[in-house]
């Protein structure tokens, strides 16, 4: 099937990328399938991470910062991002605006449903920023759950490798890759593409979850028009 609206979900790896790559992450990469995909009537929500700035386990977990102080600093990486995200967009001409969980009303409006469906129906792409505004969470789980708000058909997660893999396939070269998985057996197998958080708020409404390839250009369009492109996860827990 086709979706009428997503929610995208890349990690801020994907936007630095595009610093060091000219393209990747600027208007003829992702971006620009972001822009294309938009152009072609699709409402876009975007969730983007901030892991290329801070994250927080990792900073707390080597002695560096303290968690909760640590965290707070990688959700304010996240409005960092968004906001370059947002002048990419708006330079490529698409209207987007940027939803904050943390409030910071000079820069960005606050996260608000209704405001977030507004703007999806006025053809905005809506960048939700500030991750859940909680500490001890990542953005996968903001965007399951800004998936869920929005109503979103998919949550289309855009990573640097083409699918879920049994074991990582950068350190397991021979690791078997998946087509399709059920919710519970992403869970059971704590195949860690996701947090566990993400996939049960995923699980509990019924919201695909597309782990796909966002290096390389036109997936990001294959995955809305219903082509099999990555992983997908959803459906009937068929492999338990
Ligand atoms: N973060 C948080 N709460 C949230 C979302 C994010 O505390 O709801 C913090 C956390 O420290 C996280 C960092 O912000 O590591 C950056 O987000 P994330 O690691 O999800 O970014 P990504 O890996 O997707 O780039």
């Amino acid at each position: 099937m086709s979706y009428g609206r997503i929610l995208l979900k890349f990690s801020g790896d994907l936007i630095a990328a595009g610093k060091e790559r000219g393209a990747a992450g600027g208007a003829g990469g992702l971006v620009g399938d972001l822009v294309e995909v938009h152009g072609s009537g699709v409402q876009v929500g975007v969730v983007v991470g901030g892991g290329n700035l801070l994250r927080g386990a990792e900073v707390s977990r080597d002695g560096t910062m303290g968690r909760a102080a640590a965290d707070a600093v990688g959700m304010l990486g996240t409005v960092i991002n968004a906001l370059v995200l947002e002048d990419l967009l708006e330079r490529s001409g698409v209207a987007a605006r940027v939803l904050s969980a943390l409030h910071i009303n000079a820069l960005v409006e606050p996260h608000n449903r209704r405001r977030a469906l507004w703007h999806l129906e006025k053809g905005r792409v809506v960048i939700f920023a500030g991750g859940t505004g909680n500490s001890y969470l990542t953005t996968d789980t903001a965007a399951a759950l800004r998936a869920a708000e929005i109503g979103a058909q998919a949550l289309l997660k855009a990573t640097k490798v083409d699918g879920i893999y049994a074991a990582d396939p950068m350190v397991d070269r021979g690791a078997e890759r998946f087509d399709r998985l059920s919710y519970t057996e992403v869970l059971k197998r704590q195949l860690g593409i996701m947090d566990a958080a993400a996939v049960s708020i995923c699980r509990e409404t019924g919201i695909p979850i597309v782990v796909f390839d966002g290096m390389r250009r036109g997936n990001l369009q294959a995955v809305v028009r219903g082509e099999i492109v990555g992983t997908v996860v959803g459906g009937e827990d068929q492999h338990e």
